[in-house]
């Protein structure tokens, strides 16, 4: 029998952007990039309950493009299912994922029992997918890698990873398939943006015959212009009617760039001084991240700001860690501002903000990430009158405003542009990580600007390489 070609199998962000889970098998090898939960809609949550369609301990390596949960966040479900072997990320994804796993198995856990204490789950008794505790330990199978390193990771796949500028550590992953021929397949991971206020732009793509690009704004434009004006004016009317401005943000990155734009504001007299509450113990571990690789100056890090910690202090900031001061938090008058995750709403401790603030039209929200279709997040955005938190609708009479231009994704233009950059044209683009409209629309551009063929895969699609 001759030898099995190498395939790759889609096994999630495909038509979707969360799940982000991509299998290379080769004759010799079986590599997982990425390994990302299903977030938003219940058909797509309800995936990540699936057993795993292949078996764990057949895997010979993980790669890790970022520490976002739907790049990461199936890790600890793969572990406790019995995959052994190493986990491959930049330093920055590490020391990120140590953070951002245990937190998400503590949600999953606090879930569980709240369902279980309401009685509103179908399940007696509500499980979590995993524990805070196979968060902590799946972190510890993470081995870091130096972007620009090349490093066998499996029999005849060798890994470089590349900066992708969309949140620290984040980066492209190419796999190099030993030959002959020898073949190159990139993963783009999510790109980040060359206006990033704190990161390099992402490096351009390694030559490649197969390359996946993400497509999460395949079908839009971002308008920056308006960014730090919308924001500027969102928080002074809101401090004048002495309301509080909730901005629900993504724990890792999402808080910095507010943090730093905040500042930038304050510090032109474009808002009033304010106290700036961050209130998530995940963001503050990851805010402590962040301040390190900028004193340290990580090579990822714009260079005039290396040595400069500063620059994530919008003057007041207060961090809140205790559970109390929270409570108290969303009692306490405005006019200030509290950036908690989640950043879609969908769980952590701005569900009590949101409870507290929702109903009284001198508050603000704002959105300044992307919102899964599905998610509360995309329910505010949709201007629903009314949303159902922890068990209860509440009223939305606060104002809530669209700031998505604060998006650490690239647009459809970024997206093309790097794809463009690359060292030769690929054998074939698959245009994967967004919704089938942003995703089929870039396709689209990408045949007809480069010339190159280019698909949107199906979920579970598996081609041969
Ligand atoms: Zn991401």
């Amino acid at each position: 029998m001759a030898p099995a070609a190498a395939t790759l199998r889609f096994l999630g962000a495909a038509g979707t952007v969360t799940g982000s889970r991509f299998l290379l098998s080769t004759p010799s090898a079986r590599v997982l990039v990425d390994c990302g939960l299903f977030q938003g809609h219940k058909a797509l949550r309800l995936r990540n309950w699936e057993p795993f369609p292949v078996k764990p301990e057949g895997l010979h390596a993980v790669v890790l493009t970022h520490a976002h949960i739907d790049h990461c966040g199936y890790l600890p479900a793969l572990v406790r299912a019995g995959y052994r072997g190493p986990v491959f990320a930049t330093r920055g994804t590490a020391e990120l994922a140590a953070i951002v796993l245990p937190d998400s198995g503590r949600l999953q856990e606090e879930d569980a029992s709240f369902a279980n204490r309401k009685g509103f789950s179908k399940h007696e008794p509500a499980l979590p997918l995993y524990t805070e505790q196979d968060g902590r330990v799946a972190a510890l199978a993470i081995v870091p890698v130096p972007a620009g390193a090349e490093r066998e990771i499996a029999p005849g796949v060798r890994l470089v990873l590349r900066r992708a500028g969309h949140i620290l550590g984040a980066a492209s992953v190419t796999l190099v398939l030993e030959g002959p021929p020898e073949r190159r397949l990139v993963v783009s991971g999510d790109l980040g943006r060359p206006g990033h206020p704190l990161l390099r732009a992402p490096e351009p793509p390694d030559a490649a015959d197969w390359l996946l690009v993400e497509s999460t704004y395949g079908d839009r434009e971002h308008d920056d212009s308006r960014v730090a004006d919308d924001l500027a004016q969102a928080v002074s009317e809101t401090a004048q009617r002495g309301g509080v401005v909730v901005i629900p943000a993504f724990a890792v990155d999402r808080t910095e760039g507010v943090l730093f734009q905040l500042r930038e504001l304050a510090a032109h007299g474009r808002i009033p001084r304010l106290p700036v509450f961050v209130d998530s113990p995940m963001a503050l571990a990851a805010l402590r991240v962040y301040r390190r690789a900028l004193a340290e100056g990580w090579d990822e890090v714009r260079p005039e700001l290396r040595g400069r910690d500063d620059v994530l202090d919008p003057g007041g900031l207060e961090e809140v860690r205790d559970p109390r001061a929270s409570r108290a938090l969303c009692e306490a008058p405005g006019p200030f501002v509290v950036v908690s995750a989640s950043g879609m709403a969908t769980g952590g401790r701005v569900l009590h903000h949101l409870i507290e603030r929702l109903p009284d039209p001198r508050n603000s929200v704002l959105l300044v990430g992307y919102q899964v279709a599905g998610t509360r997040g995309h329910r505010l955005l949709s201007g629903e009158r009314s949303v159902k938190l922890l068990g209860r609708y509440v009223p939305v009479r606060a104002q809530i405003r669209d700031l998505s231009g604060f998006s650490v994704h690239a647009d459809a233009s970024e997206l093309t542009g790097w794809l463009a950059s690359a060292r030769q044209a690929p054998r074939g683009v698959f245009a994967v990580h967004g919704e089938q409209a942003a995703a089929a629309t870039l396709a689209a551009r990408v045949e007809r600007e480069l010339g190159w063929p280019t698909v949107v895969p199906a979920h579970d699609e598996r081609i041969q390489l």
